[in-house]
């Protein structure tokens, strides 16, 4: 994908990106191995298609460059400090224990960048959501022996979301670390995807916002941040549309609360101001960014470019439009609350 250079970054304001992704080569040929089977995983197709993706080699070397190559393209587009974290669907096409050999790996590498680059690169580690005991065993390590600064899960596992059981010892460990979970984008369960199979439309375009809003939705409305108060969770794409829908989400959940959904302690849209962060991510939009700032206010809101499947500059030139915004809100959209939820180093 091109660069698009319009004008040069502003020089007054830190920068700090929190949707920046890359890939091993041991994950893309773990991935093209499962393109050989007859698995129809919508996922898949994309490997399939072109060998790894529809966007082709330049994606492919964008998502592996790491180290000087990747911050000479942050130094040109005016960008500080990136928070990696691995692409997705990252190891959750795995069985338990081929996704979690591949964390370790990833989260390995990742560490390395961190430690090589600290003022430039910080981390979300990757973990096995269907392995209690190894999936949990990396987060622990990921944080208090990696020092990374957050996780990153796309989406479901294998048809199954965070709400469930079998991952509470996962959301308990993310509260007990007090880190968030990013809960990134991929494509629907193979059990739901059928309408979205046409048109290009399991993805960025749509898909990728149904599936990841109905997680969150999920997590918020089957009562799991009851359970776990303290739970951070971080969503990409101006909180995936969930801002928008607030009023209607508080006004039917509130009459099924009790009766054909589980009884809370606060509306929904409570949770969603407590538990969430969003990030701008790809949604260069002013009117849902001054959307998402009525309903969530300028302390839940974060600055993203979604490198590489977008540029970094689209981000850049974006936010650098708003400056009508209050300075304190800008400043905390670009890198306050990241130094806050993701323990990002201060700005110098
Ligand atoms: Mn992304």
């Amino acid at each position: 994908m091109s660069e698009p250079v319009v004008g040069s970054p502003r020089r007054d304001i830190h920068r700090v990106g929190t949707e920046e992704t890359f890939a091993i080569p041991e994950l893309l040929d773990a991935w093209r191995g499962m393109a050989r089977s007859v698995w129809a995983s919508q996922d898949l197709e994309l490997v399939r298609s072109s060998g790894m993706s529809y966007h082709g080699q330049r994606l492919i070397d964008n998502l592996l460059e790491l180290g000087e190559g990747r911050i000479a393209k942050m130094d040109e587009a005016g960008i500080d400090y990136a928070i990696l974290s691995l692409c997705s669907p990252g190891v959750q096409l795995f069985d338990p224990e081929t996704a979690s050999d591949i964390a370790e790996l990833a989260n390995d590498r990742l560490a390395e960048q961190v430690r090589a680059y600290p003022d430039r690169f910080g981390g979300l580690a990757v973990f096995a959501p269907h392995s209690e005991k190894r999936g949990i065993a990396e987060m622990e390590r990921a944080i208090n022996e990696l020092g990374l600064n957050g996780f990153i899960l796309n989406s479901h596992t294998a048809g199954h979301y965070l709400d469930e059981p079998q991952f509470w010892g996962h959301l308990e460990a993310a509260e007990a670390l007090g880190v968030p979970i990013y809960i990134h984008p991929r494509t629907l369960p193979d059990a739901v995807g059928g309408p979205f199979a046409v048109y290009h439309l399991s993805r960025a375009a749509w898909g990728y916002a149904v599936e990841t809003a109905t997680h969150a939705f999920r997590l918020i409305v089957s009562g799991v941040l009851d359970r776990f108060p303290r739970l951070q969770l971080v969503l990409g794409h101006m909180g995936e549309g969930i801002p928008f829908w607030l009023y209607r989400i508080d006004y039917w959940n509130g009459r099924h609360q009790g009766r054909t959904a589980p009884q809370l302690e606060l509306k929904a849209s409570e949770y969603f101001k407590r538990n969430f962060t969003i990030t701008i991510s790809g949604v260069y939009q002013r009117s849902a960014l001054d959307l998402s700032l009525a309903e969530l206010g300028d302390e839940r809101i974060m600055f993203a470019t979604d490198y590489p499947y977008q540029p970094m500059s689209e981000a850049v030139n974006f936010m650098d439009a708003q400056r009508d915004l209050p300075q304190e809100t800008q400043e905390r959209i670009m890198f306050r609350n990241a130094e806050r939820v993701f323990r990002a180093p201060a700005a110098g």
